[in-house]
């Protein structure tokens, strides 16, 4: 069942989605070749837990940190390591989420850290514009495989491959909430979307093969022909006229 959700609900959602605004853009400043990437979490959860407001991820199904930070051919889910240094000419995907009084918000965005080849800034533009066009479908009225054939349309066309192991979701008082959002599909299909819908629209788009592999922590996905791989999210609402990003400000 699709949950909708009241003004006073989306209400929260936006104030957990402008706190993780606030997070994507220090992370553009903060994130330097170099750092940990347990550096990077500690630093985001701190800036969480100061604005009110709780990690979303960190303990969910056992998960250990507050920020997913998956490096070049990871695609989502890297756990943070003490260990694991940010190199320049990485493309760091960061996906994390924060709960205010029982209601999420979720989001990701893909980093390059210095000069990257034109092609991988491609990868990059082409996800996060598949992401905006995605977006421009959620009106109410239009069906859930609008949203889907947007992003899959628009990759395909740049000849690069959309995941398919993993999915958007709605999202309110759960992290994760019917219905799923694939980044693939013929449009005009599966449920029209409404006013008080809010979901968690995420495209997965990698350079290479969309086949995916889980490492042995049992977490991180990574593509299975090792081709890079980006992630863009975030967290939408329809409403009666132009859908509102809750993660943006
Ligand atoms: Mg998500």
């Amino acid at each position: 069942m699709i949950v909708l959700k009241s003004p006073r609900e989306v209400g929260l959602m936006r104030q957990a989605g402008h706190i993780l605004a606030d997070v994507m853009d220090r992370l553009r400043v903060t994130v330097k070749a170099g750092m940990s990437t347990l550096e990077i979490d500690a630093d985001v959860e701190a800036f969480i837990t100061a604005r009110g407001a709780r990690s979303a991820f960190k303990g969910y199904r056992g998960f250990p940190a507050t920020v997913c930070v998956s490096i070049n051919e990871e695609i989502v889910h890297g756990i943070p390591s003490a260990r694991r240094k940010i190199r320049d000419g990485d493309i760091v995907g960061l996906d994390l989420g924060c709960v205010v009084d029982g209601y999420y918000a979720d989001c990701a965005f893909t980093l390059a850290v210095g000069p990257v080849p034109a092609a991988v800034q491609k990868l990059l533009d082409v996800t996060r514009e598949s992401l905006d066009l995605a977006i421009k479908e959620c009106w109410p009225g239009r069906r859930l495989s609008d949203v889907s054939h947007a992003v899959q349309a628009h990759v395909e066309a740049h000849d690069l491959s959309v995941v398919r192991a993993f999915v958007g979701h709605g999202i309110g008082r759960a992290l994760h909430e019917e219905p799923q959002v694939p980044n693939f599909g013929d449009p005009g299909r599966g449920p029209q979307l409404r006013p008080g819908m809010v979901l968690a629209i995420e495209p997965m788009i990698t350079m290479g093969s969309w086949e995916v592999k889980i490492l042995d922590d049992g977490w991180t996905a990574v593509t299975k022909d090792g081709s890079l791989a980006a992630h863009f999210e975030h967290t939408v609402a329809v409403t009666e006229g132009e859908p509102e990003v809750l993660t943006r400000k």
